[in-house]
């Protein structure tokens, strides 16, 4: 609900975009592929909690994030699905929160394991793992042709139960399907290995949200969808492969208007200088709130169903418009700077695009200042 809180600005969540994007991207599947969602990084800037419950309803199989942190929390707010741990993690300490919380983590390789071997015996219990293997990405993961011993050194332990096995794509997103190619020749290869070593895995998966995109046969037993969960595409060649909404708004309201003669500078530095008497709304929301700065001079927002230019450089709580030609706006009214408004829209694709960024940079960074509605 808005609130005395969400006057200034705030991040609008739409439950039924989601749901959409959630049964879209389960249409897509291969018929026993699992939907695991991708809610790291407070769900991409979406709100983990608040996601994790929506797409679990929608029906979603598993829940995947990147720090141990981000489990706990998922836990403490009454969240009983699957949740796989993206992250490295060395020390004792936290696979004692891991067991706890009753989280899944990811083991990188034979030191790891070995880690996670002492300190399951001396505590006398058993813990479900994923096995991470490096075919390309060059990130966490034992490299692929040596699966068959970093699978063996785990599965020898009476410790540990291996839930999955996994890789993760560098390029999916890319025209060009050389590397992606190579991965999965990669990704085969192991696979067979461990089928020629007589080693059974329940589950072995590959696909983000591009990878899932480009075709089932990436899809494996599960896909870790993250960006396309969020209405977004990993890249405009993948729009036609599945239909999906932007889930994310971010709104604010007009807080101040004043004229100035020709010739004022407008904020820090005076990037900006009005070529002729202006009229100058000010919004509230700003760097600190995830509105890149490097936005300055170069966005637009949408007011009333018109695009409005911002104009000098964005501060960190206030943002400056030209509303010259825009005689009837007012105080208070509602500004979008990114969503829909009557039939014009601007996406995290549009802000990645001015300033050299990808999508994922622009939603995750929308901070706690603002409320999620
Ligand atoms: N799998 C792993 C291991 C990841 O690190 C990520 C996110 O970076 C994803 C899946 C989801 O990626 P995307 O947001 O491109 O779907």
């Amino acid at each position: 609900d808005f609130n005395s809180l969400t006057q200034r600005a705030w991040v609008e969540i739409d439950y039924q975009a989601l749901a959409h994007n959630v049964s879209s991207l389960k249409r897509i599947l291969a018929p026993e592929t699992k939907l695991m969602t991708v809610i790291k990084a407070d769900a991409y800037g979406h709100g983990a909690i608040t996601v994790a419950k929506a797409v679990l309803d929608s029906g979603a199989d598993y829940l995947a994030i990147a720090t141990l942190s981000e489990g706990i929390d998922l836990r403490k707010a009454g969240i009983n699905a699957p949740i796989m741990i993206l992250g490295a993690i060395n020390t004792p300490d936290e696979i004692k929160e891991i067991i706890r919380w009753n989280l899944e983590p990811t083991i990188c390789n034979s030191e790891q394991g070995a880690i996670f071997a002492r300190t399951l015996a001396d505590l006398g219990q058993r813990l479900s793992v994923h096995l991470k293997i490096d075919t390309g990405m060059s990130r966490l993961g034992t490299l692929w042709h040596e699966t068959v011993t970093f699978v063996k050194e785990i599965k020898y332990c009476p410790y540990l139960s291996i839930k999955s096995l996994y890789s993760h794509l560098a390029t999916a997103d890319d025209l060009d399907p050389t590397v992606i190619n190579l991965q999965h020749e990669r990704f085969k290869e192991a696979i067979r290995e461990l089928k020629a070593h007589g080693i059974h895995i329940p589950m072995v998966h590959l696909a983000n949200s591009a990878g899932t995109m480009v075709g089932q046969e990436f899809h494996y037993d599960m896909v870790r969808v993250g960006l396309g969960l969020y209405g977004l595409y990993p890249a405009p060649h993948l729009r036609d492969k599945v239909s999906l909404k932007p889930v994310m708004a971010v709104k604010t309201r007009i807080t101040h208007i004043k004229e100035v003669p020709v010739g004022t500078g407008v904020s820090y530095g005076h990037s900006f200088k009005c070529d002729r008497p202006s009229t100058i709304a000010v919004i509230g929301i700003g760097y600190a709130d995830g509105v890149p700065r490097l936005l300055s001079n170069k966005m637009k927002v949408i007011i009333r169903g018109k695009y409005i230019p911002q104009i000098g450089n964005i501060t960190m709580d206030q943002i400056m418009l030209d509303i010259t030609d825009f005689p009837d706006l007012k105080v208070g009214d509602i500004v979008t700077l990114i969503g829909q408004n009557s039939d014009l829209t601007i996406s995290a694709d549009d802000w990645a695009n001015i300033i050299g960024t990808i999508s994922w940079e622009i939603l995750c960074g929308f901070k706690h200042r603002l409320p999620r509605i």
